[in-house]
């Protein structure tokens, strides 16, 4: 943001006023203090990784962003660079460190794997895309991107903070900052807490039909239905 931006604030400033301190509305240099000292944090799933840490090296240079600062904590954490494959092993995992970072927060998704599941989507092991976790700002297609569609997929990121407004936010909110995203629960499949009424219905529906299944004679139980 240049500083002509920063004092395009809709107000009329008188132009000797311009010339001795600059005037902004509290949107715009919050904004642009956040936008300009993005932090991500370090951690790396996949081959996707691989492309992210060339971003942040000499060539493409994240330093010309202030993101160069990649955190190994999530509470110092405003970004969340998913740069790979996400397996149900590791999905529990992801949402904790979610949790863990402190708002505002964001969540990139890079690469195909992150974004829907990729070449591994119909994986038995493979999370289809990490969205159905938690909320994703800016999605990065390719197999992997490459160093510049990160680059534009932080431009990207850049482009809707700047859009926010702290009155619209709910940042500050203790009600809605309080609530956490229930971590997932790795068993024989991968269960997200908030599916659990449900599951517990089709496990009672499941029952139901078998018990009237071993009392028919010569009936066979219904096949359930699959995704479960
Ligand atoms: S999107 Fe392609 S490069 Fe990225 S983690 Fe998946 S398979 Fe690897």
């Amino acid at each position: 943001m240049t500083g002509q931006e920063l004092e395009a604030t809709g107000y009329d400033i008188p132009p000797e006023l311009k010339q001795q301190v600059t005037v902004t509305s509290i949107d715009k240099i919050y904004n642009w203090g956040r936008r300009n000292s993005i932090w991500p944090m370090m951690f790396g799933l996949a081959c996707c990784a691989i492309e992210m840490i060339c971003t942040a090296a000499s060539r493409y240079d994240l330093a010309r962003f202030g993101m160069e600062v990649m955190r190994p904590s999530p509470r110092q954490s405003d970004l969340m660079i998913v740069s790979g494959t996400v397996t149900k092993k590791m999905i529990p995992q992801i949402v904790r460190l979610f949790n863990q970072m402190p708002e505002p927060k964001y969540v990139l998704a890079m690469g195909a794997c992150a974004s829907g599941g990729g070449p591994f989507k119909e994986g038995y092991n493979v999370v289809s895309g990490v969205d159905r976790y938690i909320p994703v700002d800016v999605y990065v297609p390719g197999c992997p991107p490459t160093p510049q569609a990160l680059l534009h997929g932080l431009i990207t990121l850049q482009k809707k903070i700047d859009s926010q407004s702290i009155r619209r936010v709910g940042w500050y909110d203790k009600k809605v900052s309080a609530e956490a995203i229930p971590v997932p629960v790795l068993g024989p499949d991968i269960m997200d807490p908030r599916e659990y009424a449900q599951i517990a219905r089709y496990t009672a529906e499941k029952r139901q039909k078998e018990a009237i299944a071993a009392q028919t004679p010569g009936g066979t139980a219904q096949a359930a239905p699959a995704g479960h």
